[in-house]
């Protein structure tokens, strides 16, 4: 698919569970361009401040360890300081624990440059403030949503699959806690840019939401 712009940014937000990681990810490689999980460094960071013990809150301690934070991302693998903790980011603790980190505003601004760099060569990134702070001149802006089961549904199966033994009443309420403290927050809450299309995939599966992306894409190109 070809862009006027060389290196077209495509940003997805919305709730947890909304399907924007999957769809993000198929999305960039139908159009060659590099995929950005932004959740994965804001989870990333959490487990680096729970295993120090680090509490939620604005320290000297806090921001000492944020300026050492060094994140990169090899072949779907995801690494802090050469460690790779693809899978540790991924677990309930982390779950519960990373909207109260994400809400502080120290957090924010440290991960505002990784964000922005990883851009040079276009890309799609996902997350929850792409189109309102990260990526404001975003090409392409997309909020997906789908109803709380569903979305519960989805990390139930998800989960699942992975061979976890979960229960999908803790995940629900999970994904209502973290969407409450991610949408209530004050520094870029979790909301559709103005320009953003909103997309409601609670009917919709994977093929369907992949297509309206893309047929977004090629609107606006
Ligand atoms: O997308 P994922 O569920 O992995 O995101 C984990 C958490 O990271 C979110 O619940 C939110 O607190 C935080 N996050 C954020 N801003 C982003 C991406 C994720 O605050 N751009």
């Amino acid at each position: 698919m070809l862009y006027k712009n060389a290196s077209p940014i495509i940003v997805i937000d919305g709730p947890a569970g909304a399907g924007k990681s999957t769809a993000a990810r198929e999305v960039a490689r139908r159009m060659c361009l590099p995929f950005l999980d932004t959740g994965a460094i804001y989870r990333a960071i959490t487990l680096i401040m729970t295993r120090d013990r680090i509490p939620a809150i604005d320290s000297s301690e806090l921001r000492e360890r944020l300026r050492g934070f060094c994140v990169s991302f090899s072949d779907r693998r995801v690494l802090v300081g050469g460690e790779d903790v693809t899978e540790a980011i991924r677990s309930p603790e982390i779950d519960s624990a990373v909207s109260p980190y994400s809400a502080l505003p120290a957090v924010r601004e440290s991960l505002l440059e990784i964000q922005r760099s990883q851009a040079s060569r276009g890309l799609v990134a996902e997350g929850r403030d792409m189109g309102t702070v990260v990526f404001p001149n975003a090409d392409v802006k997309i909020f997906l949503t789908a109803s709380p089961e569903v979305r519960a549904t989805r990390r139930y199966l998800e989960r699942a699959s992975r061979g976890e033994t979960v229960s999908y009443d803790d995940i629900l309420a999970m994904v209502n806690q973290r969407d409450e403290i991610d949408s209530q927050r004050a520094v870029a809450p979790l909301k559709p840019a103005e320009d953003a299309v909103i997309f409601d995939t609670t009917c919709c599966d994977f093929e369907q939401v992949v297509n309206r992306i893309l047929d977004e894409c090629l609107r606006k190109r």
